[in-house]
């Protein structure tokens, strides 16, 4: 072997040692998220610029606040409607000019979700044209919402859940609304009767406290860095719009507002723009908090 391919090879397993990069999964369900962790060693180039290449979108890296040194982090959701079949996901980073591609093989496949029969009063199922122009105009509210990412992280601690109860009803079940399908359930369904105090689960910034079509009385945070969570369906709002919250903050009561069968909590989580299962998301985030990462 000639010297200089001997010194080569030993700069390239150099270059592939000092980047360690770690998936919480290789393979997930629609509506799941694939967290990327990445750590580079001191002495490796300083990093200019990095992202994931997954599903023909790039999904950004924040610095890691939880870990010391240059530890970067990625959630790469998978949206309900994902096609199931094997995707590359590429870690791609930026050194001195440089793009170096890190390949992995992972998996969206088929979540088991179930279908769902439900009967609301004609007057919510049949939606007049006056309330079709406030749906258009909370759905775009939202979106607005959904599409701005934070730049810094206010999470400060593991998840919580709003509430400490049994779930009604999984995300994701396909519903069926006096017989015609309706898209699917979009968070988790809490049992909470009227009154039941529901909590932030994380620190945040209150970004919408009204009340809504469908959700009813709604409260949404803005963790930061592109991750949202939701309460809706609350008999009262305990925050306005602008607040600052902690884990644990008191952000209304549970109630029967908007378009629902009974009392309940509805909680929703937005990462990077796309609806995820809540309480996957939830484990899969809080991983960040171990040891090994
Ligand atoms: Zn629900």
């Amino acid at each position: 072997m000639s010297r200089l391919l001997f010194v080569t090879l030993l700069l390239l397993m150099q270059l592939r040692a000092a980047v360690t990069i770690d998936l919480s999964q290789d393979a997930i369900a629609n509506a799941q998220t694939i967290l990327v962790t990445l750590y580079a060693d001191a002495n490796e180039p300083r990093i200019d610029r990095l992202y994931v290449a997954f599903d023909g979108k790039r999904w950004p890296f924040y610095r890691n606040p939880f870990r010391k040194g240059r530890s970067f982090y990625a959630l790469v959701p998978a949206s309900f409607y994902a096609k199931p079949g094997v995707r590359k996901l590429v870690v791609v980073t930026v050194e001195r000019g440089r793009k170096h591609y890190y390949a992995f093989n992972t998996e969206v496949y088929a979540g088991a979700y179930k279908v769902e029969k439900l009967h609301v009063a004609p007057s919510r199922a049949k939606i007049s044209s006056k309330n079709r122009k406030r749906i258009s105009a909370e759905t775009k509210e939202a979106m607005r919402i959904y599409r701005t990412s934070t730049p810094k992280l206010y999470i400060k601690a593991p998840l919580a859940l709003p509430l400490q109860s049994r779930i009604t009803s999984a995300f994701g079940n396909r519903r069926l609304f006096n017989g015609v399908l309706k898209s699917y359930h979009s968070g988790t369904d809490f049992h909470a009767p009227v009154g039941t105090p529901i909590y932030a689960v994380a620190a945040g910034k209150v970004v919408l406290a009204k009340d809504r079509f469908f959700a009813g009385n709604s409260v949404i945070i803005d963790h930061g860095q592109g991750i949202y969570t939701c309460y809706y369906h609350l008999s009262r709002i305990k925050v306005k719009p602008g607040t600052w919250v902690k884990k644990g903050t008191l952000v209304g009561l549970a109630g029967a507002t908007g378009r629902v069968t009974g009392p309940h909590l509805h909680y929703s989580v937005r990462v990077n723009g796309v609806q995820v299962d809540p309480v996957a998301f939830t484990e899969t985030f809080n991983t960040l908090f171990s040891k090994e990462r």
